[in-house]
């Protein structure tokens, strides 16, 4: 199963579940849940934006539904390097955190090549069950 195969998956049951938040009229909780279906699989934006519009439409009363756009909203941004990340509506953050902590990084002085970068990047890898790079 590849992984684009599992984030369809997971965004399905996430919106299934916003779609049972929405009809038990708990908006709030099926425009969180939309928005992280917006953040496992950015592929299906059409789907998740018409799926947002609805909620905001049934949301009882104007104020309800600003709330529910400024408090809750993400967007899903493509950094220049293709890859997709969130950022909370309103944030200005063109980077994703991988670009940001390399940019951060070489700032700081410290490149791909230097010891303790390569020990706190195999450390980070084994924390996160994966294989270090060889
Ligand atoms: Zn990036």
């Amino acid at each position: 199963m590849t992984g684009s195969t599992i984030s369809y998956r997971y965004a399905t049951q996430l919106r299934d579940q916003a779609r049972t938040a929405y009809r038990q009229h708990d908006y709030d909780r099926a425009f969180e849940l939309i928005c992280r279906c917006q953040e496992t699989d950015p592929t299906r934006a059409g789907e998740w934006a018409e799926a947002m519009k609805a909620i905001i439409a049934a949301a009882p009363s104007q104020e309800t539904a600003e709330t529910i756009k400024a408090g809750r909203r993400k967007d899903v941004i493509r950094c220049h390097c293709g890859t997709h990340f969130t950022r909370p509506h309103g944030n200005t953050s063109t980077q994703c955190l991988n670009c940001q902590t390399r940019k951060r990084l070489r700032q700081a002085g410290i490149h791909p090549d230097d010891p303790a970068h390569h020990q706190l990047t195999t450390h980070n890898q084994t924390a996160r069950g994966r294989r270090p790079a060889p």
